[in-house]
């Protein structure tokens, strides 16, 4: 049988979907870009659905994923997962504490991560560089840029991808966006507030 929303995962869902909202109307998530989750239980995720506008989201339309192997768990349900789920997957399995992962396409993240290549972009002397767990501002951050995935790269990641995040609660794709992570959504989606806003000043 398919798994019910538990009131906790409603609200949370919530908090997503407004989330995204903003994530839209910011136009991080242009056309149906961009895609979230939401993770309380260890084996059950909440993944967003392909091919959907990310201002108009609703809890309900969220799909049940198993951590695990990525397995549909509502399969008679109309919708199928964002294809960037197993990115989702491999946040989840690589970081147990992480409850919501916020992915979409700020311009100026985008734009950088494809001027600095692969060996990642680094901040330093910036009071925004704490939202992104830095001690102190004279501290130095460094975010892991990753090379894109095309459709087939993108099934398989979720396994590999645990060995490459780093201590930032975020992961760059080149030239296509950041999945954020953090212990609700809005902690998630702040992270990516902090990386956008690093990129338009640094
Ligand atoms: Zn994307």
């Amino acid at each position: 049988m398919a798994p019910w929303q538990t009131p906790l995962e409603r609200v949370l869902l919530k908090e997503l979907t407004a989330c995204a909202r903003l994530s839209y109307e910011r136009g991080w998530c242009f056309g149906t870009a961009g895609n979230f989750s939401l993770r309380l239980r260890p084996e059950l995720m909440w993944q967003s659905p392909s091919g959907l506008n990310k201002g108009n989201l609703q809890p309900e339309l969220f799909l049940p994923i198993r951590v695990q192997d990525g397995a549909l768990l509502d399969p008679l349900r109309s919708l199928v997962p964002s294809l960037e789920m197993p990115m989702h997957r491999g946040i989840y399995l690589g970081r147990p504490k992480a409850r919501a992962v916020v992915h979409c396409h700020p311009p100026k993240v985008v734009k950088r991560s494809q001027q600095v290549g692969l060996e990642g972009l680094s901040f330093v002397g910036a009071e925004m560089i704490k939202a992104l767990g830095a001690g102190d501002y004279n501290g130095q951050v460094c975010c892991p840029v990753l090379p894109n995935l095309n459709k087939s790269e993108m099934e398989c990641v979720a396994e590999k991808l645990p060995s490459l995040l780093e201590e930032v609660a975020l992961v760059i794709l080149a030239g296509h966006g950041v999945y954020a992570w953090g212990q609700s959504p809005l902690e998630a989606l702040a992270v990516v507030e902090a990386l956008e806003f690093l990129c338009q000043t640094h």
